[in-house]
């Protein structure tokens, strides 16, 4: 039993889900991109029918937030005119398919081949989603998905269950996708609607024909420059509408990335534009925070405030995770130092999830910046 709500599903952009600032409306960019048009329509509708705050997801996703009951039709109606719009929720719900940012021709061909076979899918948990990898060297492996499309060393496609090293040989690309599924289904991955491929590999049931490693994964890019284009992060994958506003007018085609940073395709210098971070360097870049309070109704306490806050104080190398509570959505996973808000401060968690033993409780954030300051002072 834990103290926050699962919710089991992701926002679309025709199925919001409530937050504590409005509706969160996620838009999904076809084949994981987004032309200059398409970007100035979504910050104009950012304005218009929501708060102007646009959030990237671990998914490479944008959330408009702060959108009303009453916005939401006419939000839907403007993003429509743009093809930004599925035709209905199940489609819309079937289409958790993250693009590799950088790619050839041959990529873009690929998603689309996948993003229609992915209607074709057997009935399959709300989480359940897929990468298309296929640049030279994976770049995705960080995100959450459950079926990825990669490349041998040699170039050849092949298809990998997550949580498993080795994958199949790509001979149909729609064919074998579904087939895997299939497997999943047929497997037992599913309990009460709910499952992962990793779960189920962990179990030791393999799809058949695994037999292909992939190419040596690259580490996790950052902001710079890119032979596909410029690199830019956003503080804590947010990004105001005037800031999207003006990196349309740019001109070039924007491909979201699951890294909280976006791909301005064929840039060959850093956009100077206020609220983007071009040096990979920025502290702010170590720490992870969710939305907390008051965007998240879940929240103990401010998580992004405090982030600012604290990030000119950080040790070199020292990464943190800000968790408005215990759920840890911005890092599910064990990080370095984790403060998770309680409602009367902040539990400090070494080495552990946002939920696990603290070292030390309920700290106020003046306690916490004191220690930063503080001379000689140890990593949190
Ligand atoms: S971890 Fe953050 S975003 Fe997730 S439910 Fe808690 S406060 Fe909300």
């Amino acid at each position: 039993m834990t103290a926050w709500e699962i919710k089991g599903w992701c926002p679309g952009a025709l199925r919001p889900m409530q937050s504590g600032d409005g509706l969160v409306v996620r838009i999904r960019p076809p084949l994981g991109r987004l032309t200059p048009q398409q970007a100035q329509a979504i910050a104009q509708a950012a304005k218009t029918h929501g708060n102007g705050i646009i959030d990237l997801s671990a998914r490479a996703n944008l959330q408009l937030r702060g959108v009303t009951e009453v916005s939401h039709p006419r939000l839907i109606d403007d993003l429509r005119a743009q093809n930004l719009i599925d035709p209905d929720i199940e489609t819309e719900s079937l289409r958790n398919l993250i693009v590799t940012p950088f790619r050839d021709a041959e990529t873009t061909q690929l998603a689309a081949t996948l993003t229609a076979a992915l209607t074709r899918m057997p009935k399959l948990p709300g989480k359940f989603g897929f990468a298309l990898d296929t640049g030279p060297r994976p770049v995705l492996t960080q995100a959450s998905v459950d079926i990825r499309v990669e490349r041998s060393p040699d170039g050849r496609l092949i298809l990998r269950p997550e949580g498993h090293p080795l994958g199949q040989s790509v001979t149909d690309l729609a064919q074998d996708a579904i087939a895997m599924a299939n497997w999943f289904v047929q497997s037992g991955g599913i309990t009460n609607g709910r499952g992962r491929m990793a779960a189920l590999i962990a179990k030791g049931t393999v799809p058949p024909g695994c037999t292909l490693a992939p190419a040596e994964p690259l580490p996790t890019p950052t902001p710079g420059l890119y032979p596909d284009g410029a690199l830019v992060a956003l503080a804590f994958g947010q990004i105001q509408a005037e800031t999207l506003h003006a990196l349309a007018a740019l001109g070039h085609e924007i491909r979201p990335t699951p890294w909280r940073m976006l791909l301005i395709v064929g840039a060959t210098e850093l956009p100077a534009i206020p609220g983007l971070i071009t040096d990979p360097s920025d502290p702010i870049l170590r720490i992870t925070a969710c939305t907390g309070a008051p965007g998240c109704p879940q929240a103990l306490g401010d998580t992004r405030t405090l982030a600012r806050k604290l990030a000119p104080h950080l040790a070199a190398a020292q990464s943190l995770h800000i968790s408005g509570c215990a759920k840890g959505c911005a890092h599910p996973s064990a990080a370095e130092t984790t403060l998770t808000a309680t409602g009367q401060g902040y539990d400090l968690i070494r080495n552990g999830t946002a939920h696990d033993t603290p070292s030390q409780r309920n700290l106020s954030p003046q306690a916490i910046l004191d220690h930063l300051k503080a001379p000689n002072a140890p990593h949190l």
